[in-house]
This record gives C-alpha cells, structure tokens and sequence, in this order.
C-alpha cells in the first residue's frame, strides 16, 4: 500500500511515488546553539515516524537531514562564550544526537554540515549571478532577485502581482536577516558580506569575505546528496516561508530543473498549554526538563505521536500522564499476548522491523491509517481496537512488532519498569503493623492484617527487611 501525505505545493493529499529505486528525502535539520525543545522534536520525531512508515510499505529510503552550523544565532551565542564556531555547535550537535537517541529516532542516512559545504553554496551563488537571478551588492552581500523568477510564492501561496516588484522591504533594503515575516518579502541573501560581529567566522568568495545566508545550504546540500530534483522535503510549518520559498527558488533557477521537490511535507507546530513555547514565558522544555520529572523519553515519544501531524499538538503535562497511561496499557497487552504466545519480550524486539505483512492480519486498518496521510492517533485507535483480540498468532504479533516499527515506540524499554503506584497512608499503616505483629511473632493479626489490607485493594509482598505494597 501507498503511503500518502497532504502535500503543501499541489494542495491535496498524494501518494508518495518514488522517481527512483529509492525515496530520497531531505529535512530541514537543528540549529546547533542550544538544546532543542520539544516543539523541535515534534518536528523531528514525526519526520521520523514517515520514514520509518515508507520503509514498511517496502521502500528503500534515503534521508538527509541536515546540521545548520553557522547562521546569526550560531555566531553570536558562540561569541557571547568566547569559543570557537566549531567547537561551540559541536557540543550542541552532539546533545542533539544523544537526545535523538533516546527519543529512538533512526539516524539519517547523511547529516551534512553546512560549515562543511562552502564550496558548494557559492557554486550555486555563483550559478545564479552568471543566469542573472542574483545579483553582488555594494557591501559584499549577495541577493537573490525574485523578480527573475516568476514561480517565486507558488509554495506558500503569496500574491504574485503584488510582491514581484518588491526587490526591497519597507525600509528600503533587501532581507539580510535569515528569518522574516511574509510581510516583508523582498530579495534575499544569498550571501552575506563580512561584518565586524562575524568576528573570526567568514570564508573567501569572487564577492568577497562574507558567510552564506541560511537559506542556501539546503538548496546546495541537498543537490549534492540527492539530486537536481527529488521525492520529499519536510520541516515546520514556520519553514514554509520563507525557507522553503526560497530554496525553491535558489534551486530551480540554478539547475533549471523543475519542481526541484515533488512533495512537501510541513508539521505544524507544539504549543504548550495553548500558548507559543517560548523562554520568556518559561514554558520551553527540553527533553532533559521532562525525563527530570521522571517521563521516560518513550512515553514523551508517544506524546508527541499522539496529535496528527497537521494539526497543532497542544502539549500539557495532562496529556502527557495520558500517553504514559496508553504506553504503559499497550505494553501490558502486548506482554500478556506474548506470554500467550510462548514468546520473550526479547523476540518481540526482533521481530520490530519493517519486514513483516501487515496487511490481512487484524492490525490490517492501523497500518492503512497510517498510509492515509500518517494518522498516528487513529492508528494508535485501531491498534488498541485491534489488541484485545490478539491471541498467540505469530502473524499478528509479527505485525504488531512492525507497527511498533514504523511508530519508533520501543515497548521493551518500557517493560522492564512496571509502574509502580504509591500506596495510601492508611494501607502502609496496617502493613507497619502487621510487620510488627510478624517480628513479635503474631502470626494471627499479622494473617488478619494482611487479610485487611488485601481487602482494601493491596497486597504485601515481604522483603527481608521489610515490605512492599502493590495494588492487586
Ligand atoms: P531550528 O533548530 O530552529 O532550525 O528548527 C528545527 C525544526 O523544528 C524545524 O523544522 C522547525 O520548523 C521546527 N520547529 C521549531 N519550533 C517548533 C515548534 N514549536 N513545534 C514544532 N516544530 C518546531
Ligand atoms: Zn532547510
């Protein structure tokens, strides 16, 4: 079965066909100058349940994603420490990496350095001054000159007529800030000219000393690594434009091939508690604030699965007690139907690969929703439908494990720790006395005490020095 998606460029929902034995995707990758937070591991994180659901549907998979290591925010927290470009978004990268890790997230096939792809963005800079799409400004920057391409918006809808004259924004300048509102559309950088806060960080080009803009390293990194034209590029929504705008526009005015990407795959954003994250309203969290308030990185994992891509995830700590509840009952199931089967956790672990037929076993309308436009929650609706009537079946189990594959949920990291429940105060004071009935070798009211506490909803399970209370 074709998976499809609602792709952002033709407006409607599109299975997705390679052009090529292999499905080439490119995303949009981190920000090395700090931690990501959990709005960016949304992004990341549904990216990778797409990946993971194409190779179930037999695909072969190519996926770029990579690192922006040099841009106005880089450079300047960089400077702020006094430390090297180089060693400063190396650490970040690195935190970055070990987070994905824990979130089970697969590596991409290749994660370029844009510090590491110089040559090629002003080969591609250089392409488009020759073509007369860019043009050298007086101050060593390079701009792109949307008046030259008539496609220019086609991505996020902008109104042509309106802005193809507008080769400046209200101030009168062309953009040189990596970032800016649909307002303020207007050419854009290509090239930065070198400036006194660049400090240390700038490389030679025919324009002189300066930095590429953010947007070109994509458009270059994914040419090199994918191709002129390929399958699938995703990001936020925020990236839509002008990101993505102008990496259309860079690529296809410099290969002079079209449509340099067939589908575009945009997620919309995670708000926490119906507002925007930000510092400044301390509700930014990183996945080390919340495994610190003892979530395991699966359970955020489901959380963050448990909205549709396209739908804004409205994060509360409410929600995600919930996905710790649907983990923890998803995980019993499946060891009770394991144990039914005659088989370990540790099989179930083996058999969690892309590999297995989905199709014709009762886990048939999971798998084909998330074939339609990769809707994880109804997915997540059927499996838990479709759970209760799992019995030893290889078969389905075989397709359950390839579920919990293309959803990059690892039960068996879940299983090893049963959630334990505190016991109230009363139950632990009836066992207190029971264990001192039992020391002073009473055996009839430790018998009775235990009986009471059993009827209360608890069992005592004894240690040897102590006990333990668990709800039966
Ligand atoms: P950045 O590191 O800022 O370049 O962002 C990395 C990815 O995270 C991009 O695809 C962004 O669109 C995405 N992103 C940023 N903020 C959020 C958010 N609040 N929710 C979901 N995705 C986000
Ligand atoms: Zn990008």
């Amino acid at each position: 079965m074709n998976v499809s998606i609602h792709n952002t460029l033709s407006r409607q929902k599109d299975a997705l066909v390679p052009e090529t034995d292999t499905f080439r995707m490119y995303c949009c990758g981190p920000t090395v100058y700090g931690p990501a937070h959990i709005g960016n591991f949304r992004t990341f994180v549904v990216q990778d349940a797409l990946r993971r659901t194409l190779e179930c549907s037999g695909l072969k998979v190519k996926h770029v994603r990579n690192i922006t290591d040099v841009d106005d925010k880089t450079i300047r927290e960089s400077r702020k420490l006094s430390m090297s470009l180089k060693d400063f978004t190396k650490k970040w990268e690195d935190k970055f990496h070990a987070d994905c890790e824990k979130l089970n997230m697969l590596r991409p096939t290749i994660e370029p350095r844009a510090t590491e792809h110089i040559a090629e963005q002003l080969d591609m800079v250089s392409k488009l001054v020759d073509n007369g799409h860019a043009y050298p400004a007086r101050d060593g920057s390079v701009y792109f000159k949307i008046s030259t391409f008539d496609e220019y918006g086609k991505l996020a809808g902008l109104d042509r007529e309106n802005m193809a004259t507008q080769a400046t924004n209200s101030a009168g300048e062309a953009n040189i800030a990596d970032e800016y509102e649909r307002e303020s559309v207007s050419d854009f950088a290509l090239w930065k000219g070198r400036k006194e806060e660049d400090g240390e960080n700038f490389w030679k080009s025919p324009w002189g000393e300066g930095r590429p803009g953010w947007h070109i390293e994509c458009s270059a990194m994914s040419k090199k690594y994918l191709g002129d034209t390929f399958d699938l590029h995703g990001g936020g929504i925020d990236l839509c434009f002008p990101h993505h705008e102008n990496e259309i526009a860079q690529s296809e005015c410099s290969t002079g091939k079209s449509p340099y990407v067939r589908y575009w795959f945009h997620s919309a954003h995670l708000m926490v508690e119906g507002q925007k994250m930000s510092k400044s309203l301390g509700n930014l969290y990183t996945l080390d604030d919340l495994t610190a308030k003892g979530y395991s990185p699966m359970q955020i994992r489901y959380a963050l699965l448990s909205g549709h891509y396209r739908q804004q995830l409205n994060f509360t700590f409410k929600g995600l007690d919930d996905a710790k509840s649907a983990l923890a009952k998803l995980v019993k199931s499946i060891k009770s139907a394991l144990e039914r089967a005659g088989m370990s956790m540790n099989d179930f672990k083996k058999l969690t690969t892309s590999k297995n037929k989905i199709e014709g076993t009762i886990f048939e309308s999971a798998w084909k929703a998330l074939c339609d436009d990769l809707n994880i929650p109804r997915a997540l609706g059927e499996i838990f439908g479709a759970i209760g009537k799992l019995d030893g079946n290889k078969a389905d189990i075989s397709a359950l494990a390839s579920l919990m594959y293309a959803l990059g949920i690892d039960v068996s990291q879940e299983a090893i720790e049963e959630p334990k429940e505190e016991a109230p105060a009363e139950i632990i004071a009836f066992a207190q006395q029971r264990w001192e009935a039992k020391q002073a070798k009473d055996w009839a009211k430790a018998d009775e005490l235990r009986k009471k506490v059993a009827e209360l909803g608890w069992n005592i399970l004894d240690k040897k020095d102590g006990f333990d209370l668990k709800k039966i």
